[in-house]
């Protein structure tokens, strides 16, 4: 790291620090504002100049002890982290939590930037250790619970992140329901992948005792009712998630379709179709209807369907579908020319996102419950319009 550039940096740091002094050190005069800058300054120096070993004897200072001392030694810490100088945030924030006579709130905050150092170092262990502290501090516990669900999260640690979850709820009141649920759902999936049959069952009925209305357990719950051959039971589930959440209806179509074809009731499968075809749908339900209608009533039928859905409600998806077709129907002079039209709009299709986070604007073509990007629940969903569903 450069130093001139570091140091341009921190001017900001100083200059805050600075007023913050000079406004709380109204009643001691001019002389202890002073006294303070000067202080501050003489650390800087020593942490520029690479003399990390002298750096905690400055701290033992008089003058180091007061809180704007401790707030800008918290404010340097987190700077040098962002530098990646993880070694001189870890002892400043140290150097604070050590000050036994400075006040709990400002000692709670150096410890939760401290836990931050360790974290950021994938020095986990430590981090957690940190922030388990802090929730014996009536400060900073809040943060502390949503840090640890944090890094339980990263760490894929779903059995640890329920325990903290229920913890954090019940002590701060925070409604974790749905968060609590997604664990459980996790926890489903990875005993699901080791054909735990049993676990992932009940893991799934814990998600629901959490969230009722869990649309992923209601879906997997679903999944597993149609894998068991428990037909009706998986059309009941489908029919509650798209209540639920009408959005989710692309992710479950084709098995709400498998299901009412594995029920072997011809009168129910034709009146989901005769219900999808009264209404509005996202692209991937009519692409779906279609082959159902080809299937039972020939490619005539399941074409009008088609044409009548795009036309309530067009998108680009639909639009090269229909160019498509059109190959097939034209003259052979026009086949060349409606072909280039083909290319062009799967280019343009294939280059769309399918999926955008609410809170961050991530985008990408495979559905997350958890956003990669932001790591929100529940935030990222299928982009409806003319450009997505
Ligand atoms: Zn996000």
């Amino acid at each position: 790291m450069a130093i001139p550039e570091l140091f341009w940096l921190l001017l900001p740091v100083a200059a805050v620090a600075g007023w913050f002094a000079a406004k709380r050190s109204d009643s001691r005069g001019p002389a202890a504002f002073w006294d303070y800058t000067s202080n501050f300054h003489q650390g800087l120096n020593v942490l520029l100049s690479e003399q990390q070993d002298k750096a905690p004897e400055l701290f033992d200072e008089p003058s180091g002890t007061s809180r704007d001392t401790a707030d800008t030694h918290i404010a340097l810490g987190n700077l040098y982290r962002r530098r990646g100088d993880m070694d001189r945030a870890v002892l400043l924030h140290q150097s604070v939590i050590d000050k036994q006579e400075l006040p709990e709130e400002v000692r709670a905050t150096a410890r939760f930037e401290l836990a931050r150092d360790y974290d950021s170092a994938g020095l986990l262990d430590r981090s957690e250790q940190v922030f388990r502290e802090l929730l014996r501090s009536p400060f900073r516990r809040e943060d502390a619970y949503a840090s640890l669900l944090q890094l339980h999260e990263r760490e894929h640690d779903w059995e640890q992140a329920i325990v903290v979850a229920i913890e954090f709820s019940r002590s701060t009141g925070e409604n974790l329901r749905s968060r609590i649920a997604h664990y459980y759902c996790e926890r489903a999936v990875l005993a699901g992948k080791e054909s735990r049959v049993g676990d992932a069952r009940a893991f799934l009925e814990k998600a629901r005792e959490h969230d009722p209305d869990s649309a992923r357990a209601l879906m997997m719950q679903a999944s597993a009712a149609l894998g068991e051959g428990d037909h009706d039971q998986s059309l009941l589930l489908y029919e509650q998630v798209e209540s639920l959440r009408p959005e989710l209806m692309p992710e479950i179509i084709d098995a709400w379709f498998a299901a009412l074809q594995s029920a072997g009731d011809p009168q129910r499968l034709l009146a989901f179709i005769k219900r999808i075809h009264g209404q509005r749908n996202a692209y991937s339900v009519i692409r779906s209807t279609r082959a159902v209608i080809a299937d039972l009533h020939g490619s005539e039928a399941a074409d009008r369907f088609f044409k009548e859905q795009i036309l309530k409600r067009p998108s680009l998806k639909g639009l090269r579908d229909w160019a498509h077709d059109q190959v097939v129907l034209s003259r052979p002079g026009e086949r060349d020319k409606v072909q280039v039209i083909c290319d062009l709009l799967d280019q343009v299709v294939e280059d769309k996102p399918a999926y955008r986070c609410r809170s961050c604007g991530f985008q990408g073509n495979v559905m997350h419950w958890r956003c990669p990007g932001c790591g929100h629940w529940d935030s990222v969903s299928t982009i409806i319009g003319v450009e997505g569903e």
